[in-house]
């Protein structure tokens, strides 16, 4: 039935930028098998899944969305992917996203762009805009995102979906291709906050092949889910980003948040509000920190190891044919990003800058620290806006950035979020992120599960 789906709607969508048909069909067969064979599978198995194209899929073309990666089959599966195949889940494709997951909008796809199926004129978020709109136009019950700033929460925040962002650590990094190291996130996005949950349940825990993923036990996402569930927030603190309450946001978002805020206490939970002072310095310091990392990580591609080699015609040299390759295989912005880390890493300006971030970066840890000693969660508004036009902020690489302006200190910081859909302003759908304490999870679902 989701590939029908798929056939019939993605025409127009553009979630998907390979579908898997033969493989799905296949790997649904093999659950049957398993089970007929007395195999007791969790509650996932058989249920259709969409994976975003940063991560790594055995013998599944994995691009990123770059020209640079095209025609590339990984010969490994991504831990997360791995473990979606244990539980017996079928993946039905790879979902479009901006090049190398840097964007806002998934205008920056080397394979055109993906449109909100709330309004095809507006787009869905990004860097994983292809999940999201997979889910919110039901070619896909389930997705994988990856967060890095924003990209699981901004895209679920304007397609009316859920995303989650969990702890930094909680789930593998391991073949994820990789943006930045000490921010990328895998997780989960779905139509609802339990289903969100379950999936979370498959993907996450300890990975011996990811020397950032953490050796603790999972938190019970789900029990939280079902428990936020009964709509009781009696005894939960709640802390309203006093930074993010209003300034340089949409009023119709402004809107929503205030009454979803006000639904909060009607559930019983207490609602204070809680100053971060530094989170105003957090967009600056993540577009030093991000475009560092990616610098140095896509530095491995070199026209030698993976996909696209311009120029080799036996008269250029090898520092040629790595120019070449890499300019006509890479996009402006992920080349924007390059430059500015190159620039941030390069000695004389490796303190003024880089070493600078990482130290706002502590500052931004500190104040989350503090305010979790006041309170159990902190709320604001996933986005400042809800889905803008194409083209409307692709001329101004600074207005894009503004997108993750509230999801940007959770990923410094390394702890969960998630954006529940929380109302519509001008009938186009608003979120609430839910931040909270580094491996406590489980308290972000369950306040998710009581507002939806
Ligand atoms: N929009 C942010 C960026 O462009 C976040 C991307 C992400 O989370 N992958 O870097």
């Amino acid at each position: 039935a989701h590939l029908d789906r798929i056939a019939e709607v993605d025409g127009r969508v553009h979630a998907f930028l390979h579908v898997d048909d033969a493989g799905a069909v296949e790997a649904a067969r093999a659950v049957d098998a398993r089970r007929a064979a007395g195999e007791k599978l969790g509650p996932l198995a058989g249920v259709p899944i969409a994976i975003k194209d940063v991560i790594a899929t055995k013998g599944i073309p994995t691009t990123a969305a770059s020209k640079i990666l095209e025609g590339w089959r990984p010969p490994y599966d991504a831990t997360v992917m791995t473990r979606i195949r244990e539980a017996g889940m079928v993946m039905l494709g790879k979902t479009n996203m901006d090049e190398f997951a840097m964007g806002s909008s998934t205008e920056y796809s080397a394979y055109g762009p993906t449109y909100n199926p709330w309004d095809l004129t507006r787009i869905p978020g990004g860097s994983g805009g292809g999940s999201a709109a997979a889910v919110a136009g039901y070619e896909a019950p389930l997705a994988i995102g990856t967060d890095t700033g924003g990209s699981i929460r901004q895209p679920g925040a304007v397609t009316g979906t859920v995303g989650a962002k969990p702890t930094y650590g909680g789930t593998s990094r391991y073949g994820l291709i990789a943006f930045s190291s000490s921010l990328d996130t895998p997780g989960p996005v779905a139509r609802t906050v339990l289903d969100t949950a379950l999936l979370h349940e498959v993907i996450a825990g300890h990975d011996p092949r990811d020397s950032t993923s953490i050796p603790l036990p999972v938190p019970d996402v789900v029990a939280a889910a079902r428990q936020g569930a009964t709509g009781d927030l009696t005894g939960v603190r709640v802390g309203l980003v006093k930074e993010f309450s209003g300034e340089g946001a949409e009023p119709g978002v402004m809107a929503v948040y205030r009454d979803t805020v006000e639904a909060l206490t009607k559930l019983g939970a207490e609602v204070v509000e809680v100053s971060c002072p530094h989170f105003q310095y957090a967009l600056p310091a993540y577009y030093l920190i991000a475009p560092s990392e990616c610098s140095s990580n896509l530095a491995r591609f070199d026209a030698v190891r993976f996909g696209l080699r311009v120029g080799d015609d036996g008269r250029n040299s090898l520092e040629d044919v790595m120019s070449l390759t890499r300019e006509a295989g890479f996009g402006d912005e992920v080349k924007r990003r390059i430059i500015i880390g190159t620039y941030a890493l390069s000695s004389g300006y490796y303190d003024a800058y880089y070493g600078q971030a990482q130290k706002v970066r502590t500052l931004i840890t500190r104040d989350f620290t503090s305010a979790f000693e006041q309170v159990d969660v902190l709320v604001s508004p996933t986005t400042p806006f809800t889905a803008f036009e194409l083209g409307a902020r692709t001329a101004d690489p600074y207005q894009m950035y503004l997108a993750d302006l509230y999801t940007i200190p959770t990923n410094l910081y390394g702890g969960p979020a998630i954006s529940v859909p929380a109302g519509l302003s001008d009938g186009l759908p608003v979120g609430l992120q839910i931040m909270a304490p580094t491996m406590a999870d489980d308290r972000m679902y369950r306040i998710a599960a009581a507002v939806e």
